[in-house]
This record gives structure tokens, sequence and C-alpha cells, in this order.
């Protein structure tokens, strides 16, 4: 059992430790991060751009007043992947609303901050996925920042099983007007006639995978309607779990061969693990 930092000292992972008053079981008062590490080739790992993650939990906590602290977050996730030996990892930052009061003002409640590494990571993989789309819709950032908040990825797991029981992987979000909005936990990219697009919307994560691959790829950012998806040769979806997960059905339409995200994602492999130097200062070193 992996061990997890706990407001400051490292406890078993599986030891009880939030009361059952604990004010995010009750209302989603929560800010998640979802990061990756990797092994290098030298024997140690490296954390990809660990600095944007905890920016944007910072973002994300300040909307509850959480105290949240950058540097002791980061010294925190790099000691936590030392004591578990992790190398590989996936890495769950969680900051919390805790004990205090039941009713909505946030002001008197404790707060704390846990970070757990998990050796396997946990959304898509990799893997040619099929997609749908949803008859949800995504929450619109006028009623909830697209922030990695807790209570917020309710909207997320409702699409995700609904799409699961009529026999797709995963759902794809669109809005009032047809525009792309994003899926559950990844960002969505279209390739047509080799040029690369990534889909911009205001409801979506602004994802730190999508700039990687919008660096890496040049591709132009806008807003794709679902039509032009449909039309596109390639569609891939990316995120620090899902890195570029290409789509081989989006409802009835099919992908064939998808060559440009393959070889992005074979990029975006090289990068991630240290081996094309012009993007060292993206890795911070366990
Ligand atoms: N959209 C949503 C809703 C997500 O949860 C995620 C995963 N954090 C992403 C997009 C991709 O973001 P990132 O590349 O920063 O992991």
């Amino acid at each position: 059992m992996p061990l997890i930092w706990f407001d400051g000292q490292f406890i078993p992972g599986d030891a009880p430790e939030a009361p059952l008053t604990t004010h995010a079981m009750h209302y989603g008062t929560a800010v998640f991060e979802g990061i990756r590490s990797y092994a290098t080739a030298d024997g140690g790992a490296a954390v990809f751009r660990l600095p944007e993650h905890m920016e944007r939990m910072r973002k994300g906590a300040d909307m509850f007043g959480i105290d949240f602290d950058v540097e002791r977050a980061s010294q925190a996730t790099l000691a936590t992947l030392r004591a578990n030996g992790h190398r590989d990892a996936y890495i769950r930052p969680l900051t919390w609303m805790g004990t205090g009061s039941i009713g909505l003002d946030v002001d008197p409640l404790s707060q704390h901050l846990m970070i757990a590494t998990l050796p396997k990571v946990v959304h898509l993989g990799g893997a040619r996925t099929r997609l749908t789309v949803s008859p949800w819709k995504r929450n619109p950032a006028t009623s909830l920042p697209a922030l990695k908040l807790s209570g917020a990825y309710v909207n997320s797991i409702l699409a995700k099983r609904e799409a699961k029981q009529r026999g797709f992987d995963e759902a794809l979000f669109t809005d009032d007007k047809g525009y792309v909005v994003e899926c559950t936990g990844a960002n969505v990219f279209m390739v047509k006639n080799g040029v690369v697009t990534s889909v911009e919307h205001r409801d979506a994560l602004p994802g730190i995978t999508r700039d990687t691959m919008i660096e890496l790829s040049g591709a132009q950012s806008r807003e794709v309607t679902l039509h032009e998806l449909l039309d596109a040769d390639e569609v891939f979806v990316c995120g620090t779990a899902a890195e570029a997960t290409p789509i081989s059905v989006l409802d009835r339409r099919e992908f064939g061969d998808n060559p440009v995200t393959r070889e992005l994602a074979a990029l975006y492999a090289r990068v991630v693990r240290g081996e094309e130097p012009r993007y060292a200062a993206w890795l911070t070193a366990v």
C-alpha cells in the first residue's frame, strides 16, 4: 500500500483520516489535480509540467478561499514519489474543506491537503476509443469555472456513465449551438488535410496536455462544430492520463488510420520522458 502525504506527514494509503462530517464529502468542496511522472533514461524520474498543474490547483483553491502553497505542494509531490519509489506514476493531489460546520459558508472550515501517487493510470490510456455525443451538457463556465473543482466532476461522471450504458467508451460534450466542448476528462483535437486543430471552448478545461500538443504540433486553436469534427480525417483527445488517445468511432462515424495522431503521440511520449532536450524545461526531476 503506497504512502499518502497528508497535511505534512506520510500515512498508510488505507488509513481512515477524514471524519464523516467532512464538508467535501457532502458538497464536493475540494480541488484536485491529475499529474504524471515518467521514468527517465538516466534511471530517475521527472514530473511533467508540475508548476502548471500546481498553478491551476491554486486557482481552484482560491475559489473556496483555501490557502494553497504551490511550493509546499510541489515539494510534497516529489517527496511522495520518492517515499513510494514511484517513477511512472499518476499523481493525485487533493485539497479539501474539512470540518467545523455543515452549512454552506465555508469560512469556518478546516482545510487539508493530500498527495497520493499511484503506479497505474486511470483514463483511456491511449487505446483507440469509441466516442458518443452526450445528451448531457457541460457545466457552463458561467455556473462553474473550468477548473478542477471536485463537485463539478459529477457532470463528467453522469456523461461517462450514460455513454458506457450505450456501449461507448467515452462521452463528448457539445453545446446548444452545436459546438464541441470537450470530453469528460480530456480535450479534443482534429486533423483535416494535414492541418491540426485544437478545439477551443470557454466551458472546457484549459488542459495542460492540450497546451503541450499545440506547442508540439503548431495546431491552430479555435471553435469547432460537431459537423466539422465528423468531417475530420482524424480525431484524438488528450489529457494527462489519456495522453493522445485516437478516436476510432464517433457515434455512427468510423475513423480509419490515424498517422498524424500516432506521430504526435510518439513525440509526446519522448518529450515526457526527457528524450527531447528542447523541452527539458517542462520536466521537474524527482
Ligand atoms: N478536460 C477535463 C474535464 C479534464 O478533467 C482533464 C484532465 N485534467 C482535461 C480536460 C485535460 O487536462 P490536462 O491535460 O491538464 O490533464
